[in-house]
C-alpha cells in the first residue's frame, strides 16, 4: 500500500467523461489499497475563458479580483470530481486551496505557496477519504484568494506531495511523459524513461510547459519523488525526474530541446559606456518585479555601447514605459528598438558538461538552414539562442535531428 498525490491536468477533466474516467483510475488504485489525494485543474479553456471575460470588463483587470474569478475553474472540477467517485461508491471530499490552508504570498497572479496545513488533509484520508484538492490557488495571510500562475496545479501538486511526504507524485496528463521536445512539434519526439532533475529544471525554465517550473522546484527542494504519465493510457511507467545522474548508463550529450515565443527583445542603441550603465538600466526594471532573461553588451568603440536584453512578452509594454519614463531620460541613449517577434530554441544534457562543442554545432546547424542568431547564453548544461519566432519550430526540428534525438538511444 503506497500513499499517492495525483494531478489532473485541463485535457484530463476537459468534459464530464473525462472527470469519470479519472475517478475510474483512481477507484483502481483504492482498490489495490493505495491512499489518494487528488489535485486537479479547471476543465480545458475554461482559464482562459475566465481571463478573456475579465478582460471583457476591464482591459488590465485588478490582479485580486482577477484571482476570485480564476479561482472558480478549479472549483468546479474539483466538486464534479467528487460527484464521479461518489457515483462509484468510493467516499471522496472536496476542497478549494483555501480550505486546505494553502497560504501563500499576496503576489496575485503569481503567488508562491509559503505553507500547507496538512491536518485536515490527513484526518480525512485516515478515514478513508480520497481527497480532492484545486490546483492552482490558496489564499494569503490576510485570507485573500490567490492564484499560483498558468500552470500551477503542478505546483499544487508536488507541494502536497512534499507536506504530506507521499510516494510519488505523479503528473497524469495529455502526454505519456516527458519527450526530448514537444511532441506537437516534433512527432518524431522520443519519451524519455528518466531526465535528471537539473534537466528537468532547464526544460521548465527554458519554456517546456508540460511542468510548471515552480513545481520542479519543489520536488528538488524536498525531494518528492514525482512522475509524469498520461491520463489516457491504461498503464506506462511515464516518466520519472531523477535526482542522480546515471552513471551506468551512458549518458546522452543533449537529452531534449526546448523553446518559448513568450520573449521580447528591448535593444538601447548608443548608451553612453561608463560604469554603472548596467544598474541605471536593469535597476528600475527589477524594482519593477520584471524578470529579464538575457542580456548582452557589446563593447563600445566612439565611447558608446549597445545593450539588449529579453522580458517575457507579457511584461514588454511594461517595460519599454518604464524605460520611457525612468531610464532613457537619464542616460542620454540614442534610440530603443523594440522587437516582440522572437523566440528563444535552447538544448539541454547534463552530458554536455563533458563535451566540448556543443554550442559550436547548434550554431553550424542554424547557419547551415540560414538561420541567424540574435543573443545567446550558455550554462554548463545548456545553450540557449534567440532567433527571429518565424524559425522557432525550424530551428528545433533541425537540432532535434541534428543531435540523433529521433533515435533510439
Ligand atoms: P496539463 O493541462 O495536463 O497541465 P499541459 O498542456 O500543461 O497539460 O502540458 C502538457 C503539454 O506539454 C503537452 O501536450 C505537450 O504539448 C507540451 N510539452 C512541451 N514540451 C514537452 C516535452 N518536452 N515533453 C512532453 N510534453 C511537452
Ligand atoms: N488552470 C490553470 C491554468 O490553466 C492551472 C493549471 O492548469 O495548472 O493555467
Ligand atoms: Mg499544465
Amino acid at each position: 500500500m503506497a500513499f499517492f498525490v495525483q494531478k489532473y491536468g485541463g485535457t484530463s477533466v476537459g468534459s464530464t467523461e473525462r472527470i469519470k474516467n479519472v475517478a475510474r483510475r483512481a477507484a483502481k488504485f483504492r482498490a489495490a489499497g493505495h491512499d489518494l489525494v487528488i489535485v486537479v485543474s479547471a476543465m480545458s479553456g475554461e482559464t482562459n475563458r475566465l481571463i478573456s471575460l475579465a478582460k471583457e470588463i476591464q482591459p488590465d483587470p485588478d490582479p485580486r479580483e482577477l484571482d476570485v474569478i480564476l479561482s472558480t475553474g478549479e472549483q468546479v472540477s474539483i466538486a464534479l470530481l467528487a460527484m464521479a467517485l461518489h457515483g462509484l461508491g468510493i467516499k471522496a471530499k472536496s476542497y478549494t486551496g483555501s480550505q486546505v490552508s494553502i497560504t501563500t504570498d499576496n503576489a496575485h497572479t503569481k503567488a508562491r505557496i509559503l505553507k500547507i496545513d496538512e491536518d485536515r488533509i490527513r484526518a480525512d484520508l485516515a478515514a478513508g477519504y480520497v481527497i480532492i484538492v484545486a490546483g492552482f490557488q490558496g489564499r494569503d495571510e490576510a485570507g485573500n484568494i490567490t492564484t499560483l500562475g498558468r500552470g500551477g496545479s503542478d505546483t499544487t501538486a508536488v507541494a502536497l506531495a512534499a507536506a504530506l511526504g507521499a510516494d510519488e507524485c505523479q503528473i497524469y496528463t495529455d502526454v505519456n511523459g516527458i519527450y526530448t521536445t514537444d511532441p506537437r512539434v516534433v512527432p518524431e519526439a522520443r519519451r524519455l524513461e528518466t531526465i535528471t532533475f537539473e534537466e528537468m529544471l532547464e526544460m521548465a525554465s527554458l519554456g517546456s510547459k508540460v511542468l510548471q517550473i515552480r513545481s520542479v522546484e519543489f520536488a528538488g527542494k524536498y525531494k518528492v519523488k514525482l512522475r509524469v504519465l498520461s491520463s489516457f493510457e491504461e498503464d506506462g511507467e511515464g516518466t520519472l525526474i531523477t535526482f542522480e545522474e546515471n552513471q551506468n548508463m551512458e549518458q546522452p550529450i543533449i537529452s531534449g530541446i526546448a523553446f518559448n515565443r513568450d520573449e521580447s527583445k528591448i535593444t538601447i542603441v548608443g548608451v553612453p559606456d561608463h560604469p554603472g550603465i548596467a544598474y541605471q538600466i536593469l535597476g528600475p526594471v527589477a524594482d519593477a518585479n520584471i524578470d529579464v532573461d538575457m542580456i548582452i553588451q557589446n563593447v563600445g568603440h566612439d565611447g558608446t555601447t549597445d545593450f539588449s536584453f529579453t522580458v517575457n512578452r507579457n511584461e514588454y509594454a511594461n517595460t519599454m514605459k518604464i524605460l520611457e519614463e525612468q531610464i532613457l531620460p537619464h542616460i542620454g541613449a540614442r534610440e530603443v528598438i523594440g522587437g516582440n517577434r522572437i523566440a528563444k530554441v535552447s538544448v539541454i544534457g547534463v552530458g554536455m558538461r563533458s563535451h566540448a562543442g556543443i554550442a559550436s554545432k547548434m550554431f553550424r546547424v542554424l547557419a547551415e538552414e540560414g538561420i541567424n542568431i540574435q543573443m545567446i547564453a550558455t550554462s554548463e548544461i545548456k545553450v540557449s539562442v534567440v532567433v527571429d519566432e518565424k524559425y522557432m519550430e525550424l530551428a528545433v526540428r533541425v537540432l532535434h535531428k541534428a543531435f540523433e534525438l529521433d533515435q533510439a538511444k
